[in-house]
């Protein structure tokens, strides 16, 4: 699918618009004092921004605007848990985003355990307010993976999103919430959109902008395994959530049809290497970091004993989560119905019996048709994926030579930032070859310097000895003499 155009583009399109700066050569400070005004100062009139180059402000009146989409509608869960965003794209399609809130109302959809440990000394549930509102972002309009199970799946892949859109989400929602976390599991393969995902995670964990923590931002994905290795190198410190669903890969078939290419014995070790990583580099942190499996829970088709005891011992021993969620009745053309509550509650007891944590998820929004897999946009919808249903090989296919491009260029924050500074252009791939070359020798030049270092020191370290070994001759002579 191709790129989208947008115009007037939007401010959150860094690489589009640090292209165009370094056309006119603007100095790339301008850029960040922009956003940081914008974002953090919600300023929305950019002539108000002190001291923003002329050449600047002429480029921005011309060429971009601050939000290239609208916030329609705000709906509102009973239980105040939830927010759900409709939002028009500039182009007329629509997407969801949803806010989640976890802890400024009691909430009978809180997972049991949460609930016993928010409890105080004397059983009262004590939340604190407002302090975890995490938003769901879209990375496409539709998607191309066809869950059975999700609305979503049934619309088919319609457009990806790009960087600023993505962005743009978070920007609606913070005008509404303070949001802490991110998860990318609204509509879409965030992996499918792999590039403009990486760059809107860059623009949301910098400091200048959202300065969002990367362990609070959590991809999700159904299992494309080159890229859950690319992501590995990219993103190492982003959260990593896998769509499993089924135990083994027939029945996972029947719940994710494109998964045919993958199967989940590569997955799974594609996820361990990702999470081992993670763990390795943060060893000095006390606290392990999991990857979430998500289970949908379906009556009769995945949440029988037996099924239960494949998956714990599949899952066994592994750095994961799993995070079992009662299917929400949906608009999919599958009779499917939620688990009873005595089946979910033996799934669970099954799991944790092989040693798996395991989180037993409470419904949240399903009034407003925000639950898992209930994100659909009617007008979007031109007759869904079912009839056309590929594998992610397939999909993967058709974008053949994207994915080499991008396994040319190796796509990477780390070193988009280090370009940034020597090219000037985010993202601009072409200067990979000379940034690599660029990171083994600053670190060639760092390990000079410590060795100088060291060696200075021993020098000074045998000079003060020698000084002092000869006052001491000096002094025990003329100790001798006065004798
Ligand atoms: S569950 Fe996620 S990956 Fe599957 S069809 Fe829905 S949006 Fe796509």
């Amino acid at each position: 699918m191709s790129v989208r155009i947008l115009k007037p583009s939007s401010i959150f399109d860094e690489e589009i618009l640090l292209s165009r700066l370094k056309d006119l050569n603007v100095n790339f400070k301008a850029h960040k004092k922009l956003l940081r005004y914008i974002i953090q100062k919600n300023e929305v009139d950019i002539k108000k921004i002190p001291e923003l180059p002329i050449k600047l402000l002429n480029l921005l009146q011309e060429e971009f605007t601050i939000c290239s989409s609208k916030l329609l509608e705000v709906q509102e869960s009973k239980d105040g848990s939830t927010s759900k965003l409709l939002i028009e794209l500039q182009d007329g399609k629509k997407i969801e985003s949803v806010i989640m809130r976890y802890g400024h109302v009691e909430l009978d959809c809180f997972p049991q355990e949460e609930l016993e440990r928010n409890r105080d000394s004397e059983g009262r549930l004590n939340f604190k307010s407002r302090k975890r509102a995490t938003l769901c972002v879209s990375s496409q309009v539709g998607c191309a993976m066809a869950c059975t199970f999700c609305a979503t799946g049934t619309m088919g892949l319609v457009a990806n999103l790009t960087a600023g859109e993505i962005i743009e989400q978070l920007y609606h929602a913070s005008k509404i919430e303070n949001i802490r976390g991110i998860v990318f599991m609204g509509m879409g393969e965030p992996l499918d959109n792999y590039k403009e995902v990486l760059n809107a995670v860059s623009s949301m964990t910098d400091t200048s902008r959202f300065g969002l923590a990367p362990a609070r931002i959590s991809i999700s994905t159904v299992g494309v395994v080159p890229r859950i290795i690319s992501l590995k190198r990219d993103l190492p410190e982003i959260g990593l959530a896998l769509s499993l669903h089924a135990p083994n890969q027939t029945l996972r078939q029947k719940i994710v049809p494109t998964t045919k290419a993958w199967p989940i014995e590569k997955i799974l070790k594609a996820c361990d290497e990702f999470i081992y990583n993670q763990n390795y580099n943060l060893k000095t942190s006390k606290r392990k970091r999991h990857v979430l499996i998500e289970y949908v829970l379906i009556h009769d088709v995945n949440d029988s004993v037996a099924v239960a005891e494949e998956l714990g011992k599949l899952l066994a021993g592994k750095d994961v989560l799993l995070n079992v969620i009662p299917y929400n009745v949906t608009a999919v053309p599958y009779d499917y119905k939620p688990p009873t509550t005595l089946a979910q509650r033996n799934f669970v007891e099954v799991t944790r019996s092989f040693g798996v944590k395991t989180l037993l998820r409470q419904t949240m929004g399903s009034d407003i048709n925000s639950a898992c897999g209930q994100l659909v946009i009617e007008a979007n919808n031109k007759g869904g994926c079912s009839d056309n249903i590929g594998d992610l090989e397939d999909i993967f296919a058709n974008k053949k030579a994207a994915v080499s491009k991008s396994k040319e260029k190796q796509f990477s924050i780390k070193k988009n930032k280090v370009k940034s500074s020597v090219s000037g252009i985010k993202g601009d791939n072409s200067n990979t070859e000379k940034i690599s070359h660029l990171f083994n020798f600053k670190d060639y030049i760092k390990s000079v310097l410590l060795m100088m270092i060291v060696l200075l020191f021993t020098l000074l370290s045998f000079r003060i000895y020698l000084k002092l070994k000869n006052n001491y001759s000096i002094t025990t002579v003329y100790n001798k003499d006065e004798m």
